[in-house]
């Protein structure tokens, strides 16, 4: 059997780790996260209308994927670690099989996987688990014989990271959601051009969200809580890096249209002022139109900023 899994949700932990338990469980499942190329002409998905790049995306590959597979799995992201997501995620089923509706011949027929996933505690982790892997696998599926494993360790996380740095004398964090930061297209290639100008990387994902998160706790922000868990990742990695790794620049990667980022771009601008103001901060806004050339440039003004104060 081939599941489609697509690859923008794997910037979720708690997805990792559901795949490994997929792997364990059922190793005769193969699991697809980027759809194979095909001159296969499709509907354009009716979410591109105002919605964001990432999201957009993220509809385009589960929608490549519905034809090549014979279940997707595109489970309802309501909360991780109790903090709520992006209600984009929660109305990704939705979009998905809307537009498999739409779809010519067999891929109409392709069965959905949308289990809403509402995860604050060990115990919510295990019960989604279990009803994710039968609608899944079938409702005979016994529950996994281990618990689900935890994410890293802090430990294992701080050793990875120390092993990324090996070698670089300045760093840049850059801070972003993961499925950002990691994504070679909605990156816009900035990770691969600091590193060509010698800089180490630090981002939101070196650490566990439990410390991000205790990071975020210890500010007032002016929208009172922060309730989005994205925006926690953002705000607890700037303060933890700041303090943690003395970066020569930080740059903050957003994406156009996002009204979660609307808000934490003041806070983060704000915690900034406060905080780090001797640190040279860029925010750079990204969606499918961005040009290279220009993210190129921007980041070279950038480097000569944090050369002049570094040599003076
Ligand atoms: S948090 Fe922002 S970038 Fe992420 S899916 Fe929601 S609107 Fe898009």
């Amino acid at each position: 059997m081939k599941v489609g899994l697509p690859m923008e949700l794997l910037s979720f932990d708690w997805i990792r780790r559901l795949k490994e338990d997929i792997h364990a469980l059922a190793p005769q499942v193969e699991l697809c996260h980027v759809p194979a190329a095909t001159s296969a002409r499709r509907p354009v998905p009716l979410s591109e209308g105002d919605a964001c790049f990432p999201f957009k995306k993220m509809v385009r590959t589960a929608m490549a994927l519905l034809p090549q597979v014979d279940r997707l799995v595109v489970p309802r992201l309501v909360r991780l670690d109790g903090h709520l997501l992006c209600p984009n995620f929660r109305a990704f089923p939705d979009l998905v099989a809307l537009n498999r509706d739409r779809l010519p011949g067999p891929a109409r027929k392709i069965p959905i996987i949308d289990t809403l996933v509402d995860i604050t505690d060990a115990g919510d982790e295990e019960r989604v688990r279990l009803l994710l892997l039968r609608a899944l696998l079938g409702p005979e599926t016994a529950p996994p014989a281990a618990p689900f494993p935890r994410p890293q360790s802090a430990g294992h996380k701080a050793a990875a990271l120390q092993d990324k740095l090996r070698g670089y004398d300045r760093t840049i964090a850059l801070i972003g959601r993961a499925y950002m930061v990691g994504d070679a297209h909605l990156n816009m290639g900035i990770p691969a051009i600091l590193a060509s100008q010698g800089y180490g990387i630090v981002t939101p994902q070196d650490f566990d969200f439990s410390d991000l998160d205790r990071a975020a706790a210890r500010d007032d922000y002016y929208a009172k809580t922060m309730y989005w868990r994205g925006a926690r990742e953002c705000l607890g990695a700037f303060r933890h890096i700041c303090a943690e790794h003395e970066p020569a620049g930080i740059i903050y990667l957003l994406s156009f249209n996002c009204g979660v980022d609307a808000l934490v771009r003041i806070e983060l601008m704000s915690l900034h002022k406060k905080l780090a103001n001797k640190i040279p901060m860029m925010v750079l806004v990204g969606d499918e139109h961005s040009q290279q050339e220009h993210v190129v440039t921007r980041l070279e003004a950038f480097l000569d900023v944090i050369d002049g104060i570094t040599t003076s």
